[in-house]
């Protein structure tokens, strides 16, 4: 049996597996907001897992954020987990190793390992929501890279930019500019609609719109996105790219998305797979779990 745990801001998701991916048990709980919290609901839960199943099970955490080579966590927006040995306080409570990665990397591995790109070599799993993350997995196990970073295009430079963008040039959190992020991201898309409309509409009802305004602002949102995934098609040339967040309901994405990355990637011959995910917002702690193998 694995274990699977998504680590939220607010919510914590328990998931014990079954052989095959079958759902055993689950439980969601509010997030600790401490290290030492968080430390012991983990250990409080996997043996509430353990016992529910009446087996023992692999660990495996989805985090917001990554571990440095000190195995301390960075990155995260749950700030209490920052500078802290998290992988190391839970083996010792738990009495065994523990996996963890961040929360785009298992969603690209749950995708990858019975999800919409199951049983494909090279995946490269996207999440588009009010941030944008991505996670790579090549042949079953994810490409973490030397510094946590592998599969994080969210702050690549918006690549092509028309006058009009370097116009409306943005800043990005990061402290770089024009980071892909600051034009594909949910947030960002909305604040453009409302300056050139003189309309507050979240993205979904963008999306959902036939207005003409909000048509062209979808279809600026595509081509950024093809822009964006044209760079990463051209140096990992996955064999899926699979969508996660909010962004990836809009339905048009996926016929005008792909046509668009092949006219602006290097002569791939065809449009590239792109497909909505299928485990949701179970992605997180299923491929927690996935960081086990059988
Ligand atoms: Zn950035």
């Amino acid at each position: 049996m694995r274990i699977g745990i998504d680590l939220g801001g607010t919510k914590t998701e328990f998931l014990a597996m079954g052989p095959g991916g079958a759902d055993l048990w689950r439980k969601r709980v509010p997030t600790a907001r401490d290290h030492d919290g968080t430390v012991r609901m983990i250990a409080e839960l996997v043996r509430e897992a353990e016992t529910a199943t009446g087996a023992p099970g692999s660990v495996g955490l989805a985090i917001p954020g990554s571990e440095t080579a000190a195995g301390t966590i960075k990155n995260a927006n749950s700030t209490w987990l920052i500078g802290k040995p998290l992988r190391a306080d839970l083996r010792a409570a738990l009495g065994r190793e523990i996996r963890l990665a961040n929360d785009a990397n298992c969603f690209a591995l749950s995708e990858a390992s019975d999800g919409a790109a199951a049983g494909a070599g090279v995946v490269f799993g996207v999440i588009t929501g009010t941030g944008v993350g991505g996670g790579i997995v090549v042949d079953g196990k994810v490409l973490v890279g030397a510094h946590g970073i592998g599969g994080e295009w969210g702050h690549i430079p918006l690549p092509a930019m028309t006058d009009a963008e370097r116009a409306d040039s943005r800043a990005c959190y990061c402290g770089k500019r024009d980071c892909l992020e600051t034009w594909v991201a949910g947030p960002f898309v909305e604040r453009e609609f409302a300056r050139l409309t003189g309309r507050a509409l979240p993205l979904a009802d963008i999306a959902a719109s036939d207005g003409m305004e909000e048509r062209a602002t979808v279809t600026r949102l595509i081509d950024r996105l093809a822009r964006g995934m044209a760079t990463m098609v051209n140096i990992l040339d996955p064999d899926v790219i699979v969508l996660g967040g909010g962004v990836s309901n809009i339905a048009r994405l996926y016929d005008d998305l792909p046509p668009l990355v092949e006219t602006y990637g290097f002569t791939l011959g065809g449009p590239p797979k792109i497909v909505k995910n299928r485990h949701g917002d179970s992605s997180g702690v299923r491929g927690a779990a996935w960081l086990w193998p059988a």
